[in-house]
């Protein structure tokens, strides 16, 4: 028996693989904390829109990171003249056009919010299997 990839703390619904999570379609990014110390433990706030739950939970963009293969910038640019400041709104989870080194986990984020969503096999159920 291995650890699912994340537990629903609401009403325990099991995502066995970070697959299953990703194309879960009643989850909902709708968030996202930097931590512009280390920016793979800022936290991503994920919505359970699922019958009878409606709770939030919280993953590290590190659970994440490798699903952006793109560029990286090297240099922080939070808070200059050009920076929209967007990783100060928890709720603004649009791509960054700065060349900074917090916009790949927004670049995450994309990747998230764009995946294609589907059946997740938890929902299966009868003979099928
Ligand atoms: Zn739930």
């Amino acid at each position: 028996m291995t650890t699912p990839f994340k537990t629903c703390p609401c009403c325990n619904n099991a995502w066995q693989t970070r697959s299953d999570f990703l194309a879960d379609s009643s989850l909902e990014i709708n968030g996202y904390a930097p931590d512009f110390d280390n920016l793979l433990e800022g936290l991503f706030f994920f919505t359970h829109h699922a019958t009878g739950c409606f709770s939030t939970m919280t993953l590290k963009a590190d659970e994440f990171a490798d699903l952006y293969t793109g560029e990286k910038y090297l240099e922080r640019k939070t808070g200059d003249e050009d920076c929209p400041r967007l990783c100060f709104d928890k709720e603004d989870l649009r791509r960054c056009e700065e060349l900074c080194e917090c916009a790949y986990v927004r670049e995450i984020i994309g990747v998230i919010r764009e995946h294609p969503k589907g059946v997740i096999a938890e929902q299966v159920v009868g003979p099928l299997q």
